[in-house]
């Protein structure tokens, strides 16, 4: 599997003198490197970001990812709503996988990664002081004990929310509903809005802008069109069963594609519009495809420049670097 960053501007994300390159080969499966995990993921964003900080400072970045929930992993213990009892709880917590004495995560017997509890943090009232979810250890009735849904809105001042049922069926509210059940309320207050990815609190910290593309349309990701081009090069070297030789020709083969090729597939991508979904009679298609298509295009859309360029360098204040997928095993 390869996992890497691809730019109009530059191609493969790397250093200009080509030595600093975000590129991870990995072999996935059990018995090999594992699975690429969300925190494999934050260490690839984090070379990137370190080659971008070094040798492209002066520029505004976009990273495009799918929409893929390695992505969309939320810090450990972040605010969420999904899982809440309504009432107070003293076996309610979130679950970080558990870390060993040597640094490396712990399996059980049967091969799972084993899971820890921990507090889940960061709820804040509206004038942003702290809100505490869990009752204090000297609580009379539920010493440390999870406070539920209905106490933190109760401390919010949704007084009468004890009246309302825990969520709608299936959590399938009522379009347009807002105070229907008590996690339809905590789901649209601030501070449960604001929770970031992992992904994106890091790219943020670094200035650099996160754009996810709409669920399950990856093939709207610029990257896609680049493993194309680096598979069909792939099945034109001879065949083999040396390790050290698979990987040899997958690397020649991403670096055969030719910066004019990676550009036509931004182009390509820029120009699909609203009529290419026939979003005309559903408002969810159109919210849910179209208008974060239109958010990444907006950022690609500068690289239109290359064709009344003949695909040479244009001017350009943005560097979209669309990521991260499979090219497949070698
Ligand atoms: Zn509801």
């Amino acid at each position: 599997m390869v996992a890497d960053f691809v730019s109009a501007d530059y191609g493969w994300l790397r250093s200009p003198d080509g030595n600093e390159t975000a590129r991870v080969l990995f072999r996935a499966g059990k018995g090999w490197d594992g699975y690429f995990t969300n925190a494999d993921i934050l260490k690839q964003v984090w070379a990137a970001l370190s080659i971008l900080a070094k040798h492209y400072p002066c520029e505004d970045h976009v990273f495009i990812f799918d929409n893929a929930t390695t992505h969309q992993k939320r810090a450990d213990g972040a605010l969420s709503a999904r899982n809440m009892p309504k009432y107070p709880s003293k076996s309610f917590y979130a679950y970080r996988n558990k870390i060993g004495n040597d640094g490396y995560l712990v399996y059980s017997a049967d091969g799972q990664i084993v899971k820890e509890p921990i507090q889940m943090t960061g709820a804040k009232f509206s004038n942003g002081s702290p809100q505490d979810l869990y009752f204090p250890m000297d609580h009379p009735s539920n010493p440390g004990a999870f406070k539920g849904m209905t106490n933190i809105l109760a401390e919010r001042g949704y007084t009468d929310s004890s009246l309302l049922r825990a969520q709608c069926d299936s959590f399938k509210c009522a379009a347009g509903a807002a105070s229907c059940c008590c996690r339809r309320i905590l789901f649209n207050e601030p501070d449960f809005v604001a929770i970031k990815s992992s992904l994106e609190t890091l790219c943020h910290s670094h200035s650099v802008h996160v754009l996810f593309l709409p669920k399950f349309h990856c093939e709207l990701n610029p990257i896609e069109q680049c493993w194309g081009y680096a598979k069909r090069k792939y099945r034109e070297y001879p065949r083999s069963s040396k390790e050290s030789d698979l990987e040899r020709n997958v690397v020649s083969a991403l670096d055969s594609v030719p910066l004019r090729s990676i550009r036509q597939c931004v182009v390509a991508i820029s120009s699909i519009t609203c009529c290419t979904w026939r979003c005309g009679n559903s408002q969810e298609i159109h919210s849910q495809i179209c208008q974060p298509l239109t958010e990444v295009q907006r950022c690609l859309f500068p690289r239109l420049e290359w064709e009344t360029s003949s695909m040479g360098r244009g001017k350009v204040s943005r560097s979209p670097y669309a990521s991260i997928n499979t090219f497949g095993r070698a």
